[in-house]
């Protein structure tokens, strides 16, 4: 079954609105393929997000970067998936590994926020992948595994998932996985949906990328039968998204 490409820009907490006007202007005036070969879908900071989806372009889509785990109310701070419905927000990056370590997000919790979005008919980007000292150990597989596990548990439906396989060690550093170490992975997680949630899923399911994706190292990691995409953090607010977008054909 052929998956569609699927680039995504986190541009994670940056930006001013001057700044995201600016990054929209060169999305709107850039020349991709269309929409039935790529689908793109950046994610400014939530209250950038208004202003975003009115000016970007109709055949780019907005995500944000988190929401909360069940029905909003008295939670401080936090927003909820039924405001996101509210505004016309079609995707959710959940489980991104900035919140797993830095807040304390737990497989449980990251599972429950995705099965709770995708209730509301949202979206979602859900995020796994292993730490430096999990890789020197040799634990990648497992912890990819149980990541995808813990979703699987809550979740039946994948249609409206995408799965990012983000190793921490290559995020905002500058190191990039190997096509082979990010092909390897995208292999085995497409192994573990097929024996734990079908062939089909396996088949469908978009397993993406991301990691210090740039303009000059797209191409090959494309190139990688199990890699269908990328999640981009640093080179999604700059004109080089454009060419990783273009890395679909
Ligand atoms: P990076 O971030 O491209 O800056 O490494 C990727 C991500 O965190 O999604």
């Amino acid at each position: 079954m052929a998956r569609k490409f699927f680039v995504g820009g986190n541009w994670k907490c940056n930006g001013t609105t001057d700044e995201v006007k600016k990054i929209v202007t060169f999305l709107n005036k850039a020349e991709v393929p269309s929409e039935d070969i790529v689908e793109v879908v950046v994610s400014p900071p939530f209250v950038f997000l208004p202003v975003v989806k009115s000016l970007l372009r109709s055949d780019f889509h907005v995500a944000a970067q988190n929401c909360w785990v069940r029905k909003g109310g008295a939670f401080t701070g936090e927003i909820s998936a039924e405001m996101l419905v509210n505004l016309s927000i079609p995707w959710v990056i959940l489980g991104h590994s900035e919140r797993r370590l830095i807040l304390n997000e737990s497989n449980e919790f990251v599972s429950d926020k995705v099965a709770y979005a995708l209730s509301q008919g949202i979206k979602v980007i859900a995020c796994v992948g292993e730490t430096l000292e999990q890789r020197e150990s040799g634990s990648t597989l497992a912890v990819v595994a149980a990541q995808t596990k813990a979703i699987a548990e809550k979740v039946s439906n994948w249609a409206n998932i995408v799965l990012a396989y983000e190793p921490v060690w290559a995020i905002g550093t500058g190191k990039v996985a190997t096509p082979a170490q990010a092909q390897e992975v995208h292999a085995e997680l497409r192994k573990w949906l097929h024996d734990n949630a079908g062939a089909e899923v396996a088949a469908s399911t978009r397993i993406i990328y991301g990691g210090s994706v740039n303009g000059a190292n797209c191409k090959e990691l494309a190139a990688q039968p199990d890699v269908d995409g990328f999640l981009v953090g640093g080179a999604s607010l700059k004109p080089e998204f454009v060419d990783i977008i273009k890395s679909a054909t």
